[in-house]
């Protein structure tokens, strides 16, 4: 049983992971551990309480390789596949547990509806499928999961807002382009934020790595992570070394406690 507030890291790559499928890319042929990134998803702890933030195609795996026997619910940022396309594997959890929370928007949710349709059905629905309790938060609700406070924060992701999260002084925030001051005055004062970095250059929806660290100049944390990392980026033992000192990427298998 953990007590402290702990962050494993279950996935830090980009929409198609790394290695990409048929690239020759040599950070795709790295031998490094740290250079494998499944698709962007958080663990996180304490007490007894499991939740992870995105249910992307990985989440089989994830939740393999870390034992989680038990998630007690699942936020969601947004609706794009890597972060919503392993909904078909809560089902384990829904044999053990019952129905699975999930928190998001309602335009994830309607999304959703639309391609998951199985799912929500309420005519004739296998009863193998997946049982989801829908519990819809936008940018201003505050919201408890396992005694702890959740505040939600939208940034945009080009033009689609995305919410992220802080909880105490933990702020993730992942596929985010620009937020708002209002938004941003939600994140400052976070010890620890969790935000992504794709690449060197510039993408229309995602910060780079110059304008991941422009937003780390504003929030000032203690210590960051950078997340939805592509190939692109680099070897990550390289780009570490770059990096400021209180700032580094993330990789998957990574634990910090808070
Ligand atoms: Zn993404
Ligand atoms: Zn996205």
């Amino acid at each position: 049983m953990k007590s402290k507030f702990s962050v494993t890291f279950l996935g830090t790559g980009t929409s198609q992971g790394i290695p990409v499928i048929g690239s020759d890319h040599p950070v795709c042929k790295s031998n490094d551990p740290k250079d494998k990134r499944l698709r962007v998803s958080v663990l996180l702890s304490w007490d007894n309480f499991n939740y992870v933030i995105d249910c992307g195609p990985d989440f089989r795996q994830q939740m393999l390789r870390e034992n989680v026997s038990r998630v007690d619910g699942i936020l969601l940022t947004h609706e794009h596949s890597d972060h919503t396309a392993g909904l078909d594997d809560i089902r384990p959890f829904n044999f053990i547990q019952g129905i699975m929370p999930f928190y998001a928007h309602k335009r994830v949710f309607d999304d959703l509806r639309e391609r998951f349709a199985y799912i929500f059905t309420t005519v004739n629905k296998y009863p193998g499928a997946p049982n989801i309790e829908t519990i819809e938060i936008d940018k201003s609700t505050v919201f408890t999961i396992g005694g702890k406070e959740v505040i939600s924060i939208e940034a945009m992701h080009n033009t689609l807002p995305v919410l992220g999260f802080r909880i105490g002084d933990f702020t993730y925030l992942t596929d985010v382009k620009t937020i708002s001051d209002a938004e941003l005055e939600k994140v400052k004062g976070t010890k620890v934020l969790v935000v992504n970095a794709l690449r060197e250059e510039p993408h229309y929806s995602h910060f780079n790595i110059s304008e991941a660290l422009e937003f780390v100049e504003k929030v000032k944390p203690e210590k960051t992570y950078f997340t939805h990392i592509s190939h692109m980026m680099g070897f990550h033992a390289d780009v570490e070394k770059k990096l400021p000192k209180n700032v580094h990427l993330a990789f998957d298998t990574l634990t910090i406690e808070i």
